[in-house]
């Protein structure tokens, strides 16, 4: 039997499969969009979402100025992000305005982590991607916390 390629680019299935691999293409290429070190706090990030109760995150401690979730993309046996609940675009701005309670909550909330996911004394690694440069991609202060196994 003789397949005519122009039939089959019309066939439902394969127009669905097409459809698809462009939305995921567009998907990954907004999700990859980097944050500016400099730019203004923007409140529709996606942990600013998850601090409002917008979003769903599988939480690991929480105190008055601080929140520890999962990673929605893990890339170790143990992959927490640990975030200030104030507005805070990256370190260099949470230095310049947050108050004393929220540095002490910020730091309590990290070790605080380690110990409930079991890593204090196995060691762990911290990460706080900074502005293009450094591969931030969600434009609100937050600390990876990786470790449960020999981080590469
Ligand atoms: P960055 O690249 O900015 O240092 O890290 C952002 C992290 O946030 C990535 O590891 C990514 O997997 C994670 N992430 C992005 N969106 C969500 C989300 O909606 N929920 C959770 N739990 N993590 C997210």
């Amino acid at each position: 039997m003789k397949i005519d390629t122009h039939d089959l680019k019309r066939h439902p299935s394969v127009m669905i499969l097409s459809l698809y691999a462009v939305l995921m293409f567009s998907f990954s290429a907004i999700a990859e969009e980097l944050v500016d070190a400099t730019a203004a706090y923007d409140t529709n990030n996606v942990f600013a979402r998850i601090l409002r109760g917008e979003l769903p995150a599988k939480i690991v401690f929480e105190n008055e100025y601080a929140l520890a979730f999962h990673d929605i993309r893990p890339r170790a046996n143990v992959h927490i992000l640990i975030i200030p609940k104030g507005q805070f675009t990256n370190m260099m701005q949470f230095n310049a305005h947050a108050n004393d309670m929220e540095r002490l909550g910020f730091l309590d909330a990290i070790s605080q982590t380690a110990k409930i996911m079991g890593v204090d004394e196995s060691g762990f690694r911290l990460i706080s991607n900074t502005g293009r440069d450094g591969g931030q991609t969600v434009a609100h202060l937050h600390v990876h916390l990786l470790g449960g196994e020999h981080v590469q």
